[in-house]
């Protein structure tokens, strides 16, 4: 573990984005996942460890036109917990109940989650199929991007080093939307996925429209699913339709051999999971 020189803990944005300016510093948010990290040896701090926990800018959510604003500091607790998050969002709800612990979720913050980039983190699959996008903040301006594409991958994303997520936008879905989210863990509680998996599409009479299917621990990034989405959109839910969705999904996954769970038991989970999602969809 490198030893630290600066500890800091700026109140203002300004500040906090100075000290990010010189690419010197490690971002700590909830710790959760860094601290973690930082004792096993997996990340090395930067000499400038910069609390962003007391950043105003950064907490909170709000309506903002046709979307959530939902800032970086939100823990997964308040999504799953905050009345008017839920109604609005209810797909990060569901991911967030099958996060982690109470001690953990009371922690882990939304922007760690997505800025810790790990294939299996339980909100990135939500935020991909609700098209959330990411605005990042540094010294020299803001830019805002698709969540979609954002990951490069295993704990790798587009943000640079003196960049600082300062919150995710999520459009509202709109009227007769369904969504799911599915988590497959080997244990009931407490456990990383070994898959996850997330479903979105408008119910309109002539089928589905903007169908979204995204899928978590099954490559190096969470990931959408093009070939399944086209597959199914402007469809109406047919046991046939079902069947191809559910192989098309496994063909075009990318998953690998680990502690969790083997290749081809994921791409099983991902037949399975899918079909009884579309199912439930079709039944609804
Ligand atoms: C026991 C345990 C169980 C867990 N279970 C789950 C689980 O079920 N599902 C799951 O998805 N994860 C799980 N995690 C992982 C972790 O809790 C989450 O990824 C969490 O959301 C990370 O948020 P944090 O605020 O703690 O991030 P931190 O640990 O503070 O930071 C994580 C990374 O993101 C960077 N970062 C943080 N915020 C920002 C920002 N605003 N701008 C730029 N960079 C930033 C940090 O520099 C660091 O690299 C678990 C962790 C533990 C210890």
């Amino acid at each position: 573990m490198t030893a630290i020189e600066r500890y800091l803990a700026p109140a203002s944005l300004d500040d906090a984005l100075a000290a990010l300016a010189g690419g010197n510093a490690t971002i700590l948010a909830g710790g959760t996942d860094l601290m973690v990290q930082s004792h096993g040896g997996k990340t090395r701090l930067r000499p400038v460890l910069l609390n962003i926990r007391r950043l105003p800018e950064l907490a909170g959510h709000s309506i903002e036109g046709e979307s959530v604003r939902i800032g970086a500091l939100t823990t997964i607790n308040q999504l799953r917990e905050d009345a008017t998050l839920a109604k609005a969002l209810p797909l990060l709800a569901e991911a967030a109940d099958r996060f982690a612990s109470d001690q953990v979720r009371n922690m882990a913050t939304i922007g760690g989650n997505v800025c810790n980039a790990s294939p299996a983190g339980d909100t990135l699959v939500p935020l991909l199929v609700l098209d959330a996008e990411v605005e990042l903040a540094s010294a020299s301006g803001r830019r805002r991007l698709p969540i979609n594409g954002f990951f490069t991958g295993p704990g790798r994303t587009l943000r640079q080093p003196e960049e600082l997520l300062t919150a995710i936008y999520v459009p509202m879905p709109r009227l007769r939307t369904v969504s799911r989210f599915v988590k497959f863990g080997t244990r009931p509680a407490l456990d990383i996925s070994a898959v996850s998996l997330g479903f979105k599409a408008e119910l309109t009479p002539a089928g589905l429209a903007n169908v979204r299917v995204a899928f978590g621990a099954v490559g190096p990034t969470p990931m959408r699913g093009p070939g399944t989405e086209a597959l199914l959109e402007g469809q109406r839910l047919t046991p046939a339709l079902i069947a191809k969705a559910a192989e098309t999904a496994m063909a075009e996954i990318t998953p690998i051999d680990d502690v969790r769970a083997t290749a081809w038991y994921r791409r099983e989970l991902v037949h399975n999971l899918l079909r009884k999602v579309l199912n439930d969809v079709a039944d609804h």
